[in-house]
């Protein structure tokens, strides 16, 4: 393949201007559309000083966006259009005589470091100034720093591990690389998908077992109708960090787990918690978890596939501002140009997960009811001041679950 350096680097910069400005002008339209009025269905969501907040709460997170997006914006496109990423790659090279995998390890740490510390005043902003404003906020300073040294001791380790490994296979088996380390992150996914709730949450969480209670009654009884285990089932303490409630289910065999915030307890009637543990039941019944791990596996393999092609041409380096091949950089470069294909990937599983939300929902109201379901989700929507009128296609690419009036309209259907 022969591609002109300097046309590459048109192309990523184009990239990365364009997908800023679709991104802009979508959520425009999606601010602009959240202000319709509430249709006939949803009225009794909000009241109506509550529907003001929520639209405020929109608007206040619709400019947040724009100037975060804006900084983020200008920099990366400084840094890429005056060589950055050559300029680093050459002064590690030639003030240290690292191998060339220590070598990329410490090229993408301070490249991680770097944007973790322009990215940090903006999301500290968010939390404590936004969600502080609207009542969500519940963490405090000391959370929010230890979260922050916990990350990054968790990136370094996980990010470290796969990191080297791919390096590795890069320098020793050339093109051949692509389906070990294919395998390497398939066993990696899968290791996560189990673990997850097991190692990595308890490091932020307090899981606790469901206590004895009407609850728990509730929850054992429409268990033992199903015939699913009720030794998995978790309230991890939400309540340290947002107001905002959730439930989720993870893992698969002996592995999988229930988990419901506090926060969701705390607020929601035992039979509406009923129809959401139904609702998280469903989605394990229905192997939608085993179907976004192949899913997510799939598209992994294809990314490495294509990632093979172009990992080892020098032109890649050179529009980033290297005299000459460097794996490090091409990994960027490819990242870079994979984006829009990683994008039209992410609206795929948006619409998978969407159809898994309602194939959930439509178990919850068979096999338990979906009257408490639908009070649980309008609470919900209310609690977290969710927009009740997004845009269609603003939905369609960026929603993982349907909007309300969609899952209300679907559970009431006979
Ligand atoms: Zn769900």
């Amino acid at each position: 393949m022969n591609i002109d350096p300097q046309v590459l680097l048109i192309i990523i910069l184009a990239l990365i201007i364009l997908g800023f400005i679709f991104e802009k002008t979508l959520s425009y339209i999606n601010l602009k559309h959240g202000e319709k009025p509430v249709p006939e269905d949803l009225k009794d969501v909000f009241s109506e000083e509550q529907y003001q907040k929520s639209k405020e709460y929109r608007r206040t997170n619709y400019k947040f966006g724009w100037i975060s997006g804006s900084f983020s914006l200008i920099v990366t496109v400084l840094f890429i259009g005056l060589g950055g990423f050559g300029e680093l790659n050459s002064y590690l090279q030639s003030h240290f005589t690292f191998s060339p995998i220590v070598q990329g390890l410490v090229f993408f740490g301070i490249l991680f470091i770097a944007s973790d510390l322009i990215s940090t005043p903006f999301s500290w902003y968010h939390t404590f100034v936004i969600e502080e404003k609207f009542g969500f906020n519940k963490t405090t300073q000391k959370t929010f720093w230890t979260d922050k040294i916990k990350g990054y001791l968790l990136g370094a380790l996980l990010g470290g591990i796969l990191l080297g490994a791919l390096l590795f296979l890069l320098y020793q088996l050339g093109t051949d690389f692509w389906w070990i380390f294919w395998i390497v992150i398939t066993v990696f996914i899968i290791f996560m998908n189990m673990f997850y709730t097991t190692l990595v949450m308890p490091l932020f969480n307090k899981f606790t077992p469901l206590e004895d209670g009407e609850l728990r009654t509730s929850i054992e009884n429409y268990s033992k109708k199903v015939n699913f285990p009720l030794t998995n089932i978790f309230v991890i303490d939400g309540s340290k960090r947002s107001t905002k409630a959730n439930a989720f289910f993870s893992g698969f065999g002996k592995n999988k787990k229930v988990v419901l915030y506090d926060t969701l307890i705390e607020n929601h009637s035992v039979e509406e918690l009923t129809a959401v543990f139904a609702h998280e039941v469903g989605h394990f019944k229905k192997k939608h978890i085993i179907g976004s791990l192949i899913l997510s596996i799939l598209q992994t393999g294809l990314m490495l596939f294509i990632m093979k092609e172009l990992i080892f041409l020098p032109e890649l380096s050179q529009a980033l501002g290297a005299d000459s091949l460097s794996i490090h950089i091409n990994l960027i470069t490819f990242s870079l140009l994979y984006s829009p294909i990683s994008a039209v990937l992410g609206i795929g599983m948006n619409i998978f997960s969407r159809k898994n939300e309602f194939e959930a929902d439509h178990y919850a109201k068979t096999t338990y009811s979906g009257g408490p379901l639908v009070t649980a989700l309008k609470k919900l929507s209310s609690d977290n001041l969710s927009n009740l009128t997004p845009h269609p296609f603003y939905v369609w690419l960026n929603y993982s679950h349907p909007p309300l009036i969609k899952r209300i309209k679907a559970l009431n259907a006979s």
